[in-house]
């Protein structure tokens, strides 16, 4: 009996536990998919390759297994890149798998002919191409294992069609390759948590941070616990939202500027003092801040500002550790009447009115505000949110409550737009098989669904029920109406007056729905908002686009401090 290098490749995911493929297929590829779901996985064709790999990142976030993106040679693999980066930025796992050129049309001009090890090499923790058919399953095992391992990240994996056709006798291929068990959890040494102890019953002004880390760490259990047993005030990051409930009276989110600047101690978990935490430096931090940093992998320890204590740990077993010690000398701040505390509370209180405030200005066109808070009062409160966008992302952030951990799928630490579509296909295929009912939400602004928007096909095709809400206001960050574009226009050459930042004014998106046979919403009050919801919820096999037309001069509260803080060179 022979067997073939796709079935080899098929069985050899299987075995390794990946459950989730996502691609586009072609020349030499087909056969590929098919093999793929003849073992039993999932395989999921996308429009756009960078779609596909960001929804198989997604996947391996949402699972703690690679998901896998399978391209066709050349342009397709390069199509992947942009995803690859993404997923090695945001240290997620991912395995990418493209077939190339036959062996034979090699050096050449072969078809689709492109140096495809080398261009992923920047992108990967691991890119090989197996050198025969009998060893597809050892380097699928340690491309998985390296995905998953130690900080997450991309694996690539390069199929030449002669690889992916070749015929060899099955008792001569190891298609029973071992899987190896998970690893036992990395713990912290306990000194390291006796200090990181001593260290906060010390501290006058104690915040935890809360990153993406503590979110694939599986830590919301012991994180809450913690929380919850000590009083400790804390802050996710973006994607950290949810670990520990947004709605817990501990979340200092909405003092989040005063909670950096003015902690004495952080705890960080599974975050990165990079430009999402402002470099951990001043005007932002303290010039004194003690960090005690928690990592999986220790190269990110002292990263731009030295840590107190660096520990070494999984968030998990570190997180149970520190409970313990803590609770062995009763410690717990008392929020009523805590100096610390007591200023918090101040400034979240000044901060919630001032977006109560701009939310509760109904007047149309809409801003902002006022479209967040309708949605998150009119969605189900455990949905994954997918978003993306300027604007749009950012304010909704605060507005767009999570209460479960990995319920927040965003631009992530590389800013990619882009990514919606792809991350809401992955979470609505998560959802069908883990959690039934719950529902995604993917709030794109116009211009972020511009770069993927093609996969609501992909949507319809599998009947995913993703709510697509587009907060349209005809720009990049901000736009114009309709009479002012025509005035700018009208000024000069279209090329050297139309700004940069301009698009299309009032785009009908809603009506890629007439596209199936369907209808889309187009909103332009609270009351609208509401109605497309209702509907859009009753739908359960099928995507909805709700088309928002908001202000297109809305734009964000003022901030204390630039976004980016000023270059330092
Ligand atoms: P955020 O964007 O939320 O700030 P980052 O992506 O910057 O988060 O940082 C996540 C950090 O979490 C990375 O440094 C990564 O090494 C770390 N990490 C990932 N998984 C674990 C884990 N299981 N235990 C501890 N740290 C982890
Ligand atoms: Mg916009």
């Amino acid at each position: 009996m022979t067997i073939d290098g796709n079935t080899i490749l098929a069985e050899s995911l299987k075995k390794q536990g990946v459950e989730y493929v996502f691609g586009i297929v072609g020349i030499p590829v087909i056969e590929t998919a098919l093999a793929f779901q003849s073992a039993g996985l999932k395989y999921i064709g996308m429009r756009n390759e960078q779609a596909a790999c960001y929804a198989a990142q997604a996947a391996g976030y949402l699972t703690g297994k690679p998901g896998v993106c399978l391209a066709v040679s050349g342009p397709g693999l390069l199509h992947c890149i942009g995803g690859m980066a993404n997923a090695q930025v945001n240290c997620w796992p991912l395995l990418v798998i493209a077939g190339s050129c036959p062996e034979d049309h090699e050096g050449i001009g072969g078809f689709q002919e492109w140096p495809q090890v080398e261009s992923s090499r920047l992108y990967c923790k691991y890119a090989a191409r197996p050198p025969s058919p009998r060893l597809i399953p050892q380097h699928v095992e340690k491309a998985v294992r390296l995905a998953a391992a130690g900080r997450p990240g991309v694996s690539y994996l390069d199929m030449p069609g002669t690889l992916l056709m070749a015929e060899v006798e099955e008792e001569k291929v190891p298609l029973e390759y071992y899987s190896a068990a998970p690893v036992e959890l990395a713990h912290a040494a306990p000194a390291q948590v006796w200090r990181a102890a001593e260290l906060l019953r010390a501290a006058r002004r104690p915040l935890l941070v809360l990153g993406k880390g503590a979110a694939y760490a599986r830590a919301e259990l012991q994180l809450t616990q913690l929380v919850n047993d000590t009083k400790l005030p804390f802050l996710p990051t973006p994607m950290g939202k949810g670990v520990v409930s947004d709605e817990s009276e501990y979340c200092v989110s909405t003092a989040r500027t005063q909670a950096l600047l003015k902690a004495d101690v952080i705890v960080l978990l599974g975050a990165r003092l990079n430009w999402m935490l402002h470099f951990g430096q001043p005007p932002r931090f303290a010039p004194d801040v003690k960090v005690i940093q928690v990592d999986i992998n220790p190269e990110e320890f002292h990263n731009s500002v030295k840590s107190e204590v660096a520990v070494h740990s999984d968030i998990k077993p570190f997180v149970e550790a520190l409970a313990q010690n803590l609770s062995k000398s009763k410690f717990s701040l008392d929020p009523a009447t805590n100096e610390w505390w007591q200023s918090l509370k101040q400034k979240q209180k000044a901060n919630t009115e001032f977006v109560e405030a701009q939310a509760a200005n109904t007047s149309v066109p809409l801003n902002y505000y006022a479209v967040f808070k309708t949605v998150q009062q009119n969605i189900p409160k455990d949905s994954i949110i997918v978003s993306e966008g300027a604007n749009t992302m950012d304010i909704g952030r605060g507005l767009l409550l999570n209460n479960k951990p990995r319920h927040r799928l965003d631009a992530g630490t590389f800013g990619t737009m882009g990514v919606g579509p792809g991350f809401a296909v992955a979470a609505a295929m998560w959802c069908r098989d883990y959690a039934p009912g719950k529902r995604v939400i993917c709030v794109e602004g116009d211009s972020a669904f511009g770069f993927s928007g093609m996969e609501i096909e992909t949507m319809f095709r599998y009947k995913l029920p993703v709510i697509i809400v587009i907060v349209n206001n005809n720009g990049i960050y901000n736009g114009f109406n309709k009479e002012m574009m025509a005035d700018i226009q009208s000024s000069g050459d279209v090329a050297q007056c139309t700004p940069p930042t301009a698009l299309s004014g009032e785009v009908r998106y809603e009506k890629m729905m007439e596209m199936f046979g369907e209808t889309g919403h187009l909103c332009r009050t609270v009351e609208d908002i509401k109605a497309a919801l209702k509907k859009a919820l009753e739908e359960t096999e099928k995507p909805s686009i709700i088309n928002i037309l908001i202000d297109p001069q809305s734009s964000r509260k003022p901030q204390t401090f630039n976004w980016l803080t000023e270059s330092k060179l």
